[in-house]
């Protein structure tokens, strides 16, 4: 039998079959450009004796119906699903679960109906990840579904991590408070960090870092988030590709009243032009560290702020964890810059955290890395992460498959 984990974004959907109760990839595929003119769909189905095999289709998608029709086929012809008897169940990723999901579960017409009633909270991705559900479910009725939240790890924040400063009345009539999201991969790479370790995640207390074009910290005590950069949206925290992280709130109203920029253009700066982008005209860090050092002074302001941002954060989460055994650097430019690791762990010897410049520039390993210094007290770890690995992994625990 075989699990699906569906990914859909507005205009785009991402797929990954895996083999139960192995788990080991099948095939991955992706559905873009989902609305437009244009579309493209790919599936790479990875058939043991004979490598790989990659489908490429340039047709037109109208919409999330006609993406997962196609995906079915695909999955049809690249041979790896003959039917939907095939599936054990679907997984589907789902960013914003409130407070009312913190953990993954089957999915029926009450949970569709809570996932619906909190769009107002994530409304460029709640309708997205639900209208795959919902295609899903008039698809293949008889497959059991399964939400994974983005959210839901983090809803072990205590109440003095989660609550904003402000009237206590947005919290009770608006759900104004911090939720954290990139939830499913710092609770799977903290878990592969204390299986890597020998350790059990009870007892550990771990700082992970997820960096990519979104990014996140997050202070973990015994397999439990107890606190997380990103908020109500995920606009607050470290700097990011295209979003500001924290920044002084009266920016905006300043820019309002003096520009009289309205809504929807201060939430574009912030989250479209602001971050990397903002600051040197690049958010890619592969580009954004060669122009560094080549000597260009916004690359290198904008590398050396990304780099002191999550130095603040380590600091920050090692005040609130007390001890850290462990920090993790995990997504496209945690596991992959150097640069970024060496410069965001630079002066922290006093602390404890001491990185091994070798250990830490050897590229291109596969698996996990360790980075830290013989003599340091924390480790320091390189985890890939896999979201989706881990959201069929949940799916399976949840179907009581394997
Ligand atoms: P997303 O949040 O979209 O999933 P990823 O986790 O894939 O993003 O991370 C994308 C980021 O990773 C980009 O900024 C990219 O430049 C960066 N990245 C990927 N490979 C490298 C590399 N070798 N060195 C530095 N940055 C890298």
């Amino acid at each position: 039998m075989k699990i699906l984990v569906i990914n859909s974004g507005s205009s785009s959907l991402k797929f990954q079959l895996f083999a139960v109760p192995d788990l080991s990839v099948i095939a991955s595929g992706l559905v873009e450009e989902i609305g437009e003119k244009q579309g493209a769909a790919q599936i790479t189905a990875f058939v043991s004796d004979h490598g790989e095999n990659t489908l490429k289709r340039n047709e037109q998608v109208s919409d999330h119906r006609q993406a997962i029709e196609l995906m079915s086929q695909l999955l049809r012809e690249s041979g790896v699903l003959a039917g939907s008897s095939q599936l054990a169940a679907i997984g589907h990723r789902v960013v914003h679960g409130g407070e009312e999901f913190y953990e993954p579960v089957r999915i029926d017409k009450a949970v569709i109906d809570a996932i619906e009633r909190l769009v107002p909270l994530a409304p460029l991705h709640n309708p997205a990840n639900l209208t795959g559900i919902r295609v899903a479910m008039e698809h293949v009725p008889d497959i059991p579904q399964v939400a994974v939240f983005d959210t839901a790890f983090h809803q072990t924040m205590p109440e003095h991590s989660y609550m904003y400063a402000l009237p206590h009345e947005l919290y009770d009539t608006m759900y104004v408070r911090r939720y954290g999201f990139h939830g499913t991969s710092h609770g799977y790479v903290a878990a592969r960090a204390a299986e890597h370790l020998g350790r059990h995640i009870e007892e550990l207390k771990i700082i992970t870092l997820h960096l990519g074009n979104g990014a996140s910290a997050a202070a973990i005590s015994g397999g439990r988030s107890v606190d997380t950069s990103m908020g109500f949206t995920p606009l607050e925290g470290l700097i990011m590709g295209t979003r500001s992280g924290d920044f002084d709130p009266a920016i905006l109203f300043y820019l309002g009243r003096e520009r009289g920029m309205d809504m929807d253009a201060l939430d574009r700066m912030v989250n479209k032009d602001s971050g990397l982008k903002g600051i040197c005209g690049e958010n890619d860090m592969r580009t954004i560290t060669e122009a560094a050092a080549r000597g260009d002074k916004l690359a290198g302001l904008a590398l050396d702020m990304f780099c002191y941002r999550i130095k603040k954060y380590i600091g920050a989460y090692m005040a609130v964890l007390g001890t850290v055994d462990c920090i993790v650097f995990t997504g496209g430019i945690g596991e992959n810059s150097a640069v970024v690791r060496e410069k965001a762990c630079e002066g922290l010897a006093g602390l404890g955290v001491c990185l091994d410049a070798a250990k830490n520039s050897r590229s291109g390993k596969k698996g996990i890395m360790e980075i830290h210094a013989d003599g340091s007290t924390t480790r320091i770890l390189v985890v890939p992460t896999d979201e989706e690995l881990e959201i069929a992994r949940q799916t399976m625990a949840v179907c009581g498959l394997g």
